[in-house]
């Protein structure tokens, strides 16, 4: 490459002295093309697919999005003394796609826990470190646990057998013609299996034992046959349930009925429809109050009476009856210990329920943080995307669980016997509260496929979550001190640093399948989350970030988006170009670091440098060939000479202080500013990701600067970049993101002059405090 013909045209341009086009012409042809590394910010045009008109360039829907719609009839019966569930349902399944549809497939989740499952011979990991009692007894000692789904028919509307086909986790069901374009189909299934103990296998759906008094506490889900996403992008959702890719579903209409004994108390997604029949004359004058208090929940079942309640066994049953409309699942809670408190929440105009279900090894923290968390959970993420639109949100307390549904979700956060806990403990359950909940608006309602992309639920919302802590925070100083924030785990910047920087063979990019990732926390959570946060606080600003975040979830509300209309929303909204930060977060294992590498000084001159000089000798120019040129000599070079030092530029270039006379008035040149420090700094960026270069720039007056020059500015060259400061005031220090804002894996690169090192500006600083 070529230094000088680069530092000429700074100088020249800096003093805005007229250069040949010709010269110009010659800087860019000696260019040496390898050394511009444009990858970075290339377009995505290869990682995205052509918008069409399904999906939008702008991200949006387009014309001919479609999407298809599952509606179920259920009939649930939980046997509580054997813990077996059985139900008969009719899906009515709408084709809204322009295709003809030769077979359907339907999602059996449970099969995952069938003794026949596979998902246990795909673990190539070897013998572990150490084995937790029970994980070693299931692996190695006990019969496998038999929780596969049990199909006992599927008949069509007139009540004909249909055949079928079980592929692992799937059914298809092979109907006798094709489902036209714009048909409905509607057949039934009828099906049981035995419900897994979930604080043992870590399922997401199951019950939990009470030996002291003999009752479970059922939360249940992925328990009926669903049907799978067909779509634009997929066609049918094919990848299998393995376990760790979560669920691709289809949005429709609910009308369930769920059989439980008669003294438990259940709540589910959708609207009770016969609260009069489960309901006590108290509980509903209760329930009237709590639809009415807005400031704290009201109990309508008191941890008295479900203590009472535990030592029941009723041998009758009730039917609790739902109906709800345009949800992706369905999920429910039953137990007879469960305590259950509400409140309303102003959501635009609407009311809406906050509501948590707890047995007493929850208290006292559940009464005291469940529903307050919901509360806010519920407004934050209105506030940020769109007014939930459901009538309830519910938070249930079971053991080790952190698993959402619509309307309703599975929360840990226990207690310990006496009733203490610590701060870990309440913060543990108030966040995952806050995730749960969260995941109403990802995925349940903006209804992304988590089981190809884990991170377009668990990333977006994660990232609400910290937003939704912090307000938790700053509204409840019974929890947090005025003065302090609340303790988000995942969120901030310096929080991913660790993951980033950590052994690349273990890291994958964030488009990855969950499944085919180590660390599947940072991976979808951590990472998309901080990605995310700093795109908001330090990349675009929270006024663009947070109109273009709420554009991508008012389109994709009650749709099926890809990362792809993420992506093209964020920009189409904001008009920030973020192929860049896309490639380097999203596609890429890249890490930030940027540092300052080195600073030199610079002062004006009229005498050409040595470089010049030889410049001018290889072309066989003089001076008089050329305009008046203004140089800057380096302190550290031939060129310098100790005059030149502490003097205005006017009074060391006589070719700058003739321009002034020549070209500028009187009272134009008393508004001149006579810098008289240059520096030329190197920063440079060891990391792949670019970002903007954060720069704080303290002078021998105490004085500090902070300037953000755009990630652009690597544009050109991916590894190295300089900047020429031209300053009244001596330059003493520089610090590369001060505020760690970045994530930068690396700050001991980071300060000019390096921070090891007792330096002048060490000195200086420690001067500074002195004289306080
Ligand atoms: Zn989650």
């Amino acid at each position: 490459m070529n230094r000088f013909k680069y530092c000429l045209a700074s100088v020249l341009f800096l003093f805005g002295a007229v250069v040949m086009a010709q010269e110009e012409a010659d800087v860019k042809e000696e260019r040496e093309p390898g050394h511009y590394n444009q990858s970075k910010f290339k377009q995505l045009y290869e990682e995205f697919s052509t918008p069409n008109t399904y999906r939008s360039a702008s991200g949006a829907p387009g014309p001919d999005y479609y999407q298809q719609q599952a509606d179920y009839v259920m009939d649930i019966h939980l046997d509580d003394k054997n813990a077996k569930i059985s139900g008969e349902e009719t899906i009515t399944y709408h084709n809204n796609s322009p295709d003809d549809l030769e077979y359907l497939w339907v999602q059996l989740d449970q099969n995952v826990r069938a003794k026949d499952s596979k998902s246990p011979l795909r673990d190539g990991n070897g013998v572990n470190i150490a084995y937790t009692a029970d994980n070693f007894a299931q692996t190695y000692i006990s019969e496998p646990f038999d929780g596969g789904f049990n199909i006992e028919s599927v008949t069509d509307d007139s009540g004909k057998p249909l055949s079928y086909t079980i592929n692992q986790t799937m059914m298809r069901i092979n109907i006798p013609q094709p489902l036209k374009s714009g048909e409905k189909i509607s057949f039934s299934i009828k099906w049981w299996y035995n419900i897994p103990d979930h604080t043992v296998n870590r399922a997401r759906s199951g019950y939990e034992y009470f030996p002291e008094d003999g009752n479970r506490a059922y939360v249940i889900a992925q328990f009926f046959p669903r049907m799978a996403v067909y779509s634009d992008v997929e066609g049918w959702q094919n990848h299998q349930f393995w376990g760790s890719g979560e669920f691709a579903l289809p949005f429709g209409n609910y009308d369930v009925s769920i059989t439980v004994p008669a003294d438990h108390i259940l709540d589910a997604t959708g609207e009770l429809q016969n609260r009069d029949e489960v309901f006590s004359k108290e509980m509903m004058k209760r329930y009237k109050q709590a639809k009415k208090s807005y400031d704290k929940p009201v109990l309508i079942v008191t941890q008295e009476e479900a203590e009472a309640a535990e030592k029941g066994f009723a041998t009758d049953t009730k039917t609790w009856k739902f109906k709800a409309t345009n949800v992706r699942d369905y999920a429910f809670a039953t137990s007879r210990k469960f305590i259950w408190d509400m409140q309303a929440v102003k959501i635009g105009s609407k009311d809406v329920m906050a509501v948590s279900l707890y047995p007493k090894e929850g208290n006292p923290l559940w009464e005291e943080q469940s529903t307050k968390a919901v509360a806010q959970t519920l407004k934050t993420y209105s506030k940020h995307t769109f007014d939930y639109p459901y009538h309830k949100a519910i938070s249930v307390h079971a053991k080790n669980q952190g698993m959402e549904y619509p309307m309703i979700c599975w929360n840990y956060g226990r207690p310990n016997e006496d009733g203490t806990y610590s701060d870990r403990v309440k913060y543990g359950m108030i966040s995952v509260i806050i995730h749960e909940v969260g995941h109403n608006f990802f995925p349940m309602i903006v209804n992304s496929d988590e089981r190809q992309w884990g991170w377009m639920d668990e990333g977006l919302d994660t990232f609400m979550q910290y937003l939704a802590e912090q307000e938790f925070g700053k509204n409840n100083p019974d929890v947090i001190a005025p003065n302090e924030k609340y303790p988000s785990r995942r969120g901030e910047a310096a929080k991913i640093v660790p993951y980033m920087a950590g052994d690349q063979s273990y890291i994958s990019p964030i488009m990855s399948n969950p499944e085919n990732v180590y660390q599947l926390g940072p991976n979808a959570y951590g990472k998309p989350a901080t990605a995310l946060n700093i795109l908001r606080e330090t990349v675009m600003g929270e006024e663009l970030f947070d109109h273009a975040f709420k554009t991508y979830a008012q389109r994709w509300m009650f749709k099926h988006p890809t990362p792809e209309d993420f992506f093209r929303t964020m920009e189409d909204a904001s008009a920030v170009d973020l192929d860049w930060y896309w490639r380097g977060w999203f596609y890429t294992t890249d890490y930030v670091d940027i540092g300052v590498k080195g600073v030199k000084k610079y002062y004006v001159s009229n005498k050409p440098t040595k470089e010049m000089e030889k410049y001018m000798a290889d072309r066989n120019l003089t001076e008089a060939d050329l305009p008046p040129l203004v140089y800057l000599a380096e302190e550290d070079s031939e060129d310098f000479s100790p005059e030149l030092k502490g003097k205005s530029p006017t009074e060391t270039s006589q070719n700058l202080k003739e321009f002034m006379m020549d070209n500028m008035t009187e009272a134009e040149r008393a508004q001149v500013k006579e810098p008289k420090y240059f520096y030329e700094i190197t920063f440079d960026k060891p990391g792949g990701i670019p970002m903007p270069l954060i720069v704080e720039y303290t002078y021998a007056d105490g004085t500090t600067e902070n300037v953000t020059y755009p990630p652009e500015i690597w544009r050109k060259n991916d590894a190295e970049v300089k900047r020429v400061m031209a300053t009244e005031k001596e330059l003493v220090g520089i610090v590369v993101d001060p505020k760690l804002e970045t994530a930068d894996i690396d700050t001991t690169n980071n300060a000019w002059p390096k921070k090891e090192e007792k330096s002048d500006f060490d000195k200086f600083k420690e001067n500074i405090k002195g004289d306080k």
